[in-house]
């Protein structure tokens, strides 16, 4: 007798019997990838690029990143700033691209953001190293401006190997800029966070960048109700 697996499916159960990384081959009649990017309207879609192997790794993605020059913000960095924490996280956090601290000492989130970042985890009781941190772009923009459309799309596709390679229960997304860029929308935070969104099966909550919340102090508990809603999708003990 026959029976018919989906990749979602198999997927769920190599998951169960502790097979991580693995890169399901590209559907063969579908021109959508198991997790496609999407960039502002007008943009060609971005196709992940093929893959030899079935499995790709964190550090498969890391090795291709170490001397990019794929575009002009690596004129300007000291490091390529990857990601940080558990490769097998169910909970994964995605900025826009790494400041002054972050290029110095090569991890995202490390400045005054990061220490807010870090007290939002806390409060849901996860640690930093429970949870993956990552950008939309790896390399330190000028002046701290968000990355151009140019630069987030040559980026784009190593942090989408990164989700497809981590596999999270749900991407929190910190600020308009990842949330746009990731979700190829042209959205305003105040009106789009704490509300769910989907990239390609992945459960997408936007919230607020914590640098937006150092200025803003009182728009801290729409972040709280955001944190909240993580902790009861995600079934943690702290969930209210
Ligand atoms: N802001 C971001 O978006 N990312 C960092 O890594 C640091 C600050």
């Amino acid at each position: 007798m026959s029976r018919t697996v989906s990749r979602r499916m198999l997927a769920t159960w190599l998951k169960e019997v502790g097979v991580d990384y693995v890169m399901l081959p590209a559907r063969a009649s579908s021109s959508a990838p198991a997790i496609s990017p999407s960039l502002p309207v007008g943009d060609p879609p971005v196709t992940l690029p093929a893959r030899d192997s079935a499995v790709e790794t964190l550090d498969d993605i890391r090795g291709e990143l170490t001397d990019c020059r794929r575009c002009p913000l690596c004129a300007g960095r000291s490091t390529v700033v990857f990601g940080v924490g558990n490769p097998r996280a169910r909970l994964m956090f995605v900025g826009e691209g790494p400041g002054s601290e972050e290029d110095r000492l090569g991890e995202p989130f490390v400045g005054a953001a990061g220490k807010r970042l870090d007290r939002w985890i806390a409060r849901i009781g996860l640690r930093r190293e429970d949870v993956y941190i990552a950008n939309v772009v790896k390399c330190r923009p000028p002046g701290n401006r968000p990355p151009l459309p140019d630069e987030a799309k040559v980026c784009l596709p190593y942090l989408l190997r990164q989700i497809r390679a981590i596999r999270p229960e749900i991407v929190c997304t910190l600020g308009a800029t990842a949330l746009n860029f990731l979700l190829g929308v042209e959205e305003k935070i105040t009106r789009e966070r704490g509300k769910w969104r989907e990239r390609d099966g992945v459960p997408v909550l936007p919230t607020y960048h914590p640098a937006f919340i150092l200025r803003n102090a009182a728009r801290e508990t729409e972040v709280f109700e955001d944190f909240d809603a993580l902790a009861l999708r995600l079934r943690l003990p702290s969930a209210k």
